[in-house]
């Protein structure tokens, strides 16, 4: 059973090589149909300004040195988010795929959801 509801926004904003993780799929702007699959970051601070990410790609050898502040296009992006309900304040963990299901705003747990097969039942 799955009762709580989460709204969500549309994910719209820019995101940036740094927020990448192992498992997230992200392309470069300018090729846009060639999906990259990351396998490992490394991240390396050269000054308070400048950060190089260290980027293994599964099926390339050589890996990807870029700025952290590098946009990418988000392609999926796994995330568990613990988001407190609206009515009650229980605090619930979601798993969303930000480039699909959108950003976590807010969630109205299982115990304010209305199970929609009893609903359907009592009819
Ligand atoms: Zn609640």
């Amino acid at each position: 059973m799955n009762g709580h509801a989460v709204v969500t926004l549309g994910f719209t904003r820019p995101v940036y090589a740094h927020e990448l993780r192992p498992g997230d799929v992200f392309a470069f702007p300018d090729a846009p149909s060639t999906p990259l699959t990351v396998a490992h970051v490394k991240k390396t601070g050269l000054s308070a300004d400048l950060t190089l990410l260290n980027l293994t790609v599964h099926g390339r050898d050589e890996p990807l040195h870029l700025p952290a502040n590098t946009p990418v296009k988000a392609l999926r992006m796994l995330r568990t988010v613990s988001l407190a309900c609206l009515l009650c304040r229980k605090s619930q963990d979601i798993d969303l795929d930000l480039p699909h299901d959108g950003e976590p705003l807010s969630l109205v747990c299982a115990d304010h959801v209305p199970d929609l097969d009893e609903l359907t039942e009592n009819e």
